[in-house]
C-alpha cells in the first residue's frame, strides 16, 4: 500500500507528465507556424512519450491500490521567440523535472519503499536521455547561428525522430 505522502506526490509527478505533454504540444504549434516541421515533428513525438511517462506513473499507482487523481493541467506558454529560445525553454524544464524525481526519490527512500524506488530509478535514468536530447539540439543551433540552410538540415535530421526511439 502506498503512503499518503507518495500517493500525492506520485500525483502531482502524472500532473507534472501531462504537463510535459502539454508544453511540448504548444512548442510543436510554435514550430508549425514556423513551418519548421522536423521541429514540430520531434515536438509530437515528445509529446507523445510524457504522456507514456504520465500513464507509467497512472499504472503504478494502481497496482499499487492507490488513488488516481487527474488534476487540472496548467496553461503552457504560447508564445516563443525563437528556435532556440523554445529549446533553451524544454531544456530548462526538464532540469525542473529531474529536480522532482530527485526529490520524490528521497520521499521513497525516507519510507523505505522499494517498489517506488524501482518506479522512479526508470524516470531518473529517462531524465539524462531527455536532457541529453535537448542539449545535442542546442548544440547544433549555436553552430549553426544564422545559417538557414544549416538549420533546414537539422529541421530535416529532427524530422526522422521515430515515435518509439525512448521510452
Ligand atoms: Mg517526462
Amino acid at each position: 500500500m502506498l503512503s499518503a505522502t507518495l500517493e500525492r506526490a506520485l500525483n502531482d509527478q502524472m500532473n507534472s507528465e501531462i504537463y510535459s505533454a502539454h508544453l511540448y504540444l504548444s512548442m510543436a504549434a510554435y514550430f508549425e507556424s514556423e513551418n519548421l516541421k522536423g521541429f514540430a515533428h520531434w515536438m509530437k513525438v515528445q509529446h507523445q512519450e510524457e504522456i507514456s511517462h504520465a500513464m507509467r506513473i497512472f499504472d503504478y499507482v494502481n497496482d499499487r491500490s492507490g488513488h488516481v487523481v487527474a488534476q487540472a493541467i496548467d496553461q503552457p506558454p504560447s508564445e516563443f521567440e525563437s528556435t532556440q529560445s523554445v529549446m533553451e525553454s524544454a531544456l530548462a524544464h526538464e532540469r525542473q523535472v529531474t529536480a522532482m524525481i530527485e526529490e520524490l526519490y528521497r520521499e521513497a527512500q525516507a519510507q523505505k519503499d522499494y517498489a517506488t524506488h524501482v518506479l522512479l530509478e526508470w524516470f531518473i535514468e529517462e531524465q539524462v536521455e531527455e536532457e541529453k536530447s535537448v542539449i545535442e539540439i542546442i548544440e547544433s543551433l549555436k553552430l549553426i547561428g544564422n545559417d538557414g540552410t544549416g538549420l533546414l538540415i537539422l529541421d530535416g535530421r529532427l524530422a526522422e525522430r521515430a515515435a518509439d526511439e525512448a521510452a
